[in-house]
């Protein structure tokens, strides 16, 4: 399943797998000025080239390996041979072998495996920068959804496509993978950017990206400090999940664990220990030391976007 839309000179390319007929998760490839951002998954790979017959690909740049960016990347470059790929440093051995991703079952069929890629060219090699015939994209880095993810920024209209570095609605389930302390750097790298537009790895744009950002950095703050305020009380991991989420969601049972509240609280812990303030009077754990006074309060309960899940 696929959907095209323009958004001004930026053409906004949606993938999914269909599931008796709907969607079951979005991911979103960008074409401007004959540069691709991302390539969707192998499942929409033939049909994202029929979206592209027609035009002209002249560059390819990837935000970071997770196989729903990257599938579709053996078509492409089929369909547009010598065009060259760029991706993070970080993210080459993973492209090049995807074995490397050890994709869960339930990855494998939304999404399809990633067939090797050779040849795929670091940003190293063009100094972090994407030059097209109209305009000049910086690379950014924004590691935290992954340790090899990039953003790039075209400065001139504001623009910035950040792959998953941003996902909209509540978190209510993550992988193990993900890190806290980088994700918040990130968005509020990415907020610093005043961006004007917004093309995250969902699809969505965004047109007022900034309360966007800062709402999700501060939804992830005081998610973490309700954890540090609950794990002061002496309250269990299952008990956290049962107190702020109401259980494990659905999530957690089809991604077979992969996705789970239980991992975002951990993930709020590792946060909570980098950023706690040093006690010197104490060897006990942050977690232990009481709740810290620049904590807000917990979040409010808010809507879920279905665009949750990010890979
Ligand atoms: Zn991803």
């Amino acid at each position: 399943m696929i959907t095209v839309e323009q958004h001004g000179s930026v053409t906004v390319i949606r993938m999914a797998r269909a599931f008796f007929g709907r969607p079951l998760y979005w991911t979103a490839a960008y074409l401007v000025d004959g540069l691709l951002i991302d390539t969707g998954p192998v499942c929409t790979a033939s049909e994202l080239v029929r979206v592209l017959n027609g035009t002209q690909i002249q560059q390819i740049a990837i935000t970071h390996s997770h196989e729903d960016h990257i599938g579709g990347l053996a078509a492409v470059r089929a369909r547009f041979p010598g065009v060259p790929v760029y991706a993070s440093r970080a993210a080459l051995s993973a492209i090049e072998d995807p074995s490397l991703l050890q994709m869960q079952r339930y990855r494998q069929f939304i999404w399809g495996e990633p067939s090797p890629q050779k040849d795929v060219r670091s940003l190293d090699e063009v100094e972090d920068v994407i030059r097209t015939p109209a305009h000049t994209l910086r690379v950014i880095e924004t590691p935290g959804h992954s340790r090899d993810h990039v953003s790039y920024f075209e400065p001139t209209y504001r623009w910035l496509f950040c792959g998953d570095a941003f996902v909209g609605g509540r978190d209510i389930a993550w992988t193990p993978e993900s890190d806290m302390f980088a994700v918040v750097s990130s968005l509020r790298t990415m907020a610093t950017l005043r961006p004007e537009r917004l093309f995250p790895g969902s699809g969505t744009v965004r047109r007022t990206p900034l309360p966007d950002l800062h709402g999700k950095i501060g939804d992830l703050i005081q998610l973490a400090g309700e954890v540090a305020r609950l794990e002061s009380a002496g309250c269990a991991t299952g008990e956290m999940v049962e107190m702020i989420f109401r259980g494990e969601p659905r999530l957690r049972l089809w991604t077979l664990g992969h996705f789970s509240a239980a991992n975002l609280i951990e993930a709020c812990r590792a946060y909570y220990v980098v950023t706690a303030p040093v006690d010197t009077t104490t060897s006990a754990s942050p977690l232990r030391r009481g709740r810290r006074s620049d904590l807000p309060d917990p979040p409010a309960s808010r809507s879920t976007d279905p665009g949750d899940l990010r890979r």
